[in-house]
């Protein structure tokens, strides 16, 4: 039986925290800034957001010398580009040590690319007595945010330019206020299966392999509840990551259909099936057999199947998932 005091998800807009420069605020080392129209347009509605700037937050005023990541891949400084014995690798980290118990309330966060700060992925690295970067590093505030949220979407500007990867992220950032706001009510067995019952196929069509984790996860819940729960979120949020195929879609379009199928008639079920079709073979965008899938579920489906996170993983009207 459904639990009436599931939580819905929550609604746009979503609190979600920003790297301060990409707002327009003239917080960069010369001043700047580098307003994105990405967080005035196509987020626009779907997030309120929240700019911060771990180097004005460390006190680096502005205008404030640049610094660059140097020395060893794995454990990068912050140093001074003009003057290498100012290094804020500490403060930076620390800065995030202090932010990270304030962000309970943001549902994603998006990067700045290739700051040695803010960057998230692919920030020049330099040796140590000069020579050419290599760009596999990642900003030292980011790299311990990250780690101190390892759940927590993120993205890069950059990245998000891309309208399939603003897709997953805006779908996870939704997935991540939802269990938000699941863990606020009280989490019990009845309602983690129910949240999992919802993101299900949505999971499937990412990856079946965390599907098939997932699943095994929930399978035997006599164990430390809390511990599961945290383990079941991190497999999700990891699965959602991954980006859907075609033929992920595909798949889970036709577990869909397989729920109303003895409801349709046969011309009816013969035309969903080669749109799903047709759809698997790159003929036409995924929202041709969805809307049809949606009209027959909407006929037809149980509450359960109308309950699929897979249906609106985000608000229709932003139009994401024209780009599928
Ligand atoms: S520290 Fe981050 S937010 Fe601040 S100016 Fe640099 S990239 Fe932008």
């Amino acid at each position: 039986m459904t639990d009436v005091n599931f939580p819905p998800r929550p609604e746009a807009p979503l609190k979600v925290a920003v790297s301060s420069c990409l707002l327009g605020s003239e917080v960069r080392y010369d001043g700047g800034h580098k307003r994105s129209s990405l967080c005035h347009g196509a987020l626009e509605g779907l997030f309120e957001m929240r700019g911060l700037c771990p180097e004005v937050g460390i006190g680096m005023g502005v205008p404030r010398d640049p610094i660059q990541l140097v020395g060893d891949l794995a454990a990068p400084r912050a140093q001074g580009v003009k003057a290498p014995d100012l290094d804020v690798t500490d403060a930076l980290a620390g800065y995030a040590q202090q932010i990270s118990p304030q962000l309970d309330d943001i549902a994603g966060y998006i990067f700045i690319k290739n700051s040695p700060s803010c960057g998230l992925f692919r920030v020049k690295v330099y040796p140590p007595k000069g020579g050419a970067p290599t760009a596999k590093g990642r900003g030292i505030y980011a790299a311990e945010l990250t780690r101190l949220r390892p759940q927590l979407p993120v993205e890069e500007n950059g990245r998000l330019e891309d309208a399939v990867l603003r897709e997953n992220f805006v779908m996870r950032a939704f997935c991540y206020a939802h269990w938000q706001a699941l863990l606020a009510t009280g989490l019990t067995a009845a309602r983690l299966i129910e949240f999992h019952s919802r993101y299900k196929y949505l999971l499937m069509a990412h990856s079946v392999r965390h599907y098939q984790q997932a699943g095994k996860l929930l399978s035997n819940l006599k164990q430390n509840l809390d511990a599961v729960a945290d383990s079941y979120f991190g497999v999700l949020m990891a699965g959602l990551a991954c980006p859907a195929t075609r033929g992920g879609h595909s798949n889970v379009l036709q577990h869909l259909q397989g729920y109303v199928s003895d409801a349709m008639d046969a011309s009816a079920r013969q035309e969903l099936a080669s749109t799903i079709d047709s759809y698997r073979k790159g003929e036409v965008p995924l929202l041709a057999p969805l809307t049809l899938l949606r009209h027959h579920l909407g006929r037809h489906g149980s509450d359960y199947v109308l309950a699929q996170t897979y249906l609106e993983p985000h608000p229709p009207a932003a139009g994401l998932r024209r780009a599928l």
